[in-house]
């Protein structure tokens, strides 16, 4: 099935469309989200008058700044700056930030905000959510709840990421999986799970071992024949603001690391931008031809600049030394990871020289304002004593280099954004400050690090399209959204729910 599903679900009217459209002037605060008009490709956009955190070292924050982009490119920073016949942005008083990354989310869950609340919940209970509801998607939904994620992500300031896509199986639900990302016009790296080979459908009785090893399944032809797929049908070119990437098949323990090793090469036959894998420190001990500890990789010379660990939590120094000497790179989800038995690695692995990000991980079960997530990684580093002489050090911009610097970085986005400088992409966030308590002094960073929420982000732009303006997402029908993301919800629960497990 190669139609969008946009049409089909009556969201027609949304970004995709608008992406092609001419608008006008505004001024940023003033600015009345008339949908279409205001999501075009500016060819020469010049924001006046911002207080800029650059993230850029030959920056800094320059207070009172100006941007000039042309296309989908900043092509100027500085002060005074001016451009015959741009539009122009009147940014005075507010801050403007570089678009943030998120490393690690599995975008699909945005469509199921709150079935799973984490802190309460069981790790078994969020298997079974996924047993039951994995074999209950249509292509529709596939489509629908990417779209609608990623449009969620976009609201709270999120301009990059990479999916971990690990629930769509078949050929048909991993394309509109993959389509639903890439028409929400967000960034990053759509990454299809090698795996899953479910049999069973709403309605059957089917023995929870039998489940379990089908959601664990490895890969296997029909798997492959589906990347070929995505790549002939979705992927086609290099130039698109989504990329293509991988994710092994889950449950590398206990494999034997021949067939790890067999996996990772086939993979590698397709170039992925990124094969991304979720690893904790074991404490587990397996004999050493099974896989048992992510520094068997390391030796088995299968790392490299296109593999992403998710969490890492607990890895040794070497291994982090491991991982900065062949270039992989490391998301941490601090807040997710708040349960987990060993501690964020993040503060490490920056310490260390790794490429490290931070993320949302289950958009199910935590909150969606990024900010939240952005403090969070602070926060974080006070579990343990080298986390808290890391956190001692640090200013508001440490911070904020997880979600944007270096977050680039860590989704192998290095010199493409992450940073307010000449030649980047135009990925940026325009913050309110005029709220009462929003603080008036004090390094920039420091004030968005410890105060601003998503309610603050007043204007978006990815590759230079504006998908946010005046507070308002720009050419989405918010409620028409909400009410087709609570049809299909209910219907994919009440669905999986008719399955037996005995
Ligand atoms: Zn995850």
């Amino acid at each position: 099935m190669d139609v969008t599903r946009k049409g089909f679900l009556g969201l027609a009217a949304g970004s995709l469309a608008a992406g092609a459209m001419a608008g006008r002037s505004v001024t940023a605060t003033a600015a009345t989200a008339k949908s279409a008009d205001a999501v075009r490709p500016a060819h020469r956009t010049l924001i006046k008058g911002a207080d800029i955190i650059t993230m850029d070292p030959a920056h800094g924050e320059i207070l009172g700044g100006d941007v000039l982009l042309d296309g989908g490119k900043i092509v100027a920073v500085g002060k005074g700056l001016t451009a015959d016949g741009a539009e122009i942005i009147d940014a005075r008083g507010m801050i403007l930030m570089p678009g943030m990354i998120d490393s690690h989310r599995h975008v699909w869950e945005g469509m199921d905000n709150g079935v799973v609340a984490k802190i309460s919940k069981t790790v078994n209970y969020y298997n079974e959510y996924k047993l039951r509801t994995m074999v209950s998607y249509t292509p529709e939904d596939a489509w629908l709840a990417q779209y609608a994620s990623a449009i969620q992500a976009i609201d709270s300031g999120v301009t990059s990421l990479i999916d971990y896509c690990h629930i769509f199986h078949t050929a048909e639900l991993a394309e509109q999986a993959a389509r639903g990302l890439i028409d929400s016009g967000i960034a990053g790296t759509f990454c299809y799970q090698v795996s899953h080979s479910p049999t069973y459908k709403p309605g059957d009785t089917v023995k929870w071992d039998d489940a379990n090893a089908m959601r664990n399944a490895p890969a296997d032809e029909q798997h492959w024949q589906t990347v070929r797929l995505l790549q002939e049908r979705v992927f086609t070119g290099k130039d698109g603001l989504v990329r293509f990437g991988l994710c092994a098949s889950p449950g590398f323990s206990d494999r034997p690391m021949t067939e790890i090793r067999d996996e990772l090469a086939k993979m590698r036959t397709f170039e992925p931008h990124i094969i991304a894998q979720h690893h904790r420190r074991s404490h587990v001990q397996r004999p050493p031809e099974v896989f048992n500890q992510f520094s068997q990789l390391g030796e088995w010379g299968l790392l490299g600049p296109d593999y992403h660990v998710s969490h890492g939590t607990g890895f040794i120094d070497e291994e982090l030394d491991m991982c900065r000497d062949t270039g992989t790179m490391i998301c941490a989800t601090t807040m997710g990871e708040h349960s987990y038995p060993d501690p964020s690695v993040h503060g490490r692995a920056r310490q260390r020289g790794v490429a490290v990000g931070i993320g949302v991980d289950g958009a199910l079960a935590f909150t969606h304002d990024y900010f939240q997530h952005v403090r969070g990684a602070f926060y974080n580093l006070f579990r343990t004593d080298i986390g808290k002489e890391i956190a001692s050090a640090y200013q508001g911009e440490d911070v904020l280099d997880f979600v944007t610097r270096l977050g680039a970085r860590s989704i192998r986005e290095d010199g493409v954004t992450g940073t307010i400088s000449a030649g980047k992409r135009a990925d940026m966030l325009l913050l309110k400050t005029d709220r009462i308590n929003f603080p008036i002094t004090g390094l920039l960073a420091d004030r968005v690090v410890n105060y601003s929420n998503q309610p603050d982000i007043d204007t978006v732009w990815i590759a230079g399209v504006v998908r946010k303006r005046a507070g308002r997402m720009v050419g989405v029908d918010m409620a028409a959204l909400k009410a087709k993301i609570n049809e299909a919800s209910t219907r994919i629960n009440r669905d999986g729910a008719t399955i037996r497990f005995v």
